[in-house]
């Protein structure tokens, strides 16, 4: 079975891209979390970080450079921004292919919140 993530790069689910490029595509989060909610998300089908093979430690840096340039061109380069990988359910990851989610536009309070 395809992820979602795949039916959005091969165009069968809809979604609103912003960048693409042979090894990534980046699109539009659907319920954004704030102003600015992009996915960076691997061509390559990897489920989870646990999943990342030796190989795959170039194409994850070229993650994070494309999440850098897409912030650049957002504008929140210099207000700031936070970048999230979820893994397996303790860290509520929905869609189980590899993203990195691009958050910014409003300051984002803490990480985590701490256990009362
Ligand atoms: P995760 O929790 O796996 O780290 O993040 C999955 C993200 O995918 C969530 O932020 C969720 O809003 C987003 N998402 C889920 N379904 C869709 C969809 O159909 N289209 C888009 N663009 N984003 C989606």
């Amino acid at each position: 079975m395809p992820t979602l993530f795949e039916k959005i790069i091969s165009g069968e689910v809809p979604a609103t891209i912003v960048y693409r490029d042979p090894r990534v595509i980046a699109f539009l989060d659907i319920r954004p979390a704030a102003p600015v909610h992009i996915l960076i998300v691997p061509n390559k089908v990897i489920p989870t970080t646990d999943d990342i093979d030796d190989e795959d430690e170039s194409l994850v840096g070229h993650m994070v450079i494309v999440a850098r340039d897409i912030a650049r061109q957002q504008g929140i380069a210099k207000s700031g921004y936070r970048l999230i990988i979820n893994c397996n359910p303790d860290s509520g990851q929905e869609v189980y292919h590899l993203h990195l989610h691009l958050l910014g536009g409003r300051p984002l309070g803490p990480l985590v919140q701490r256990p009362v």
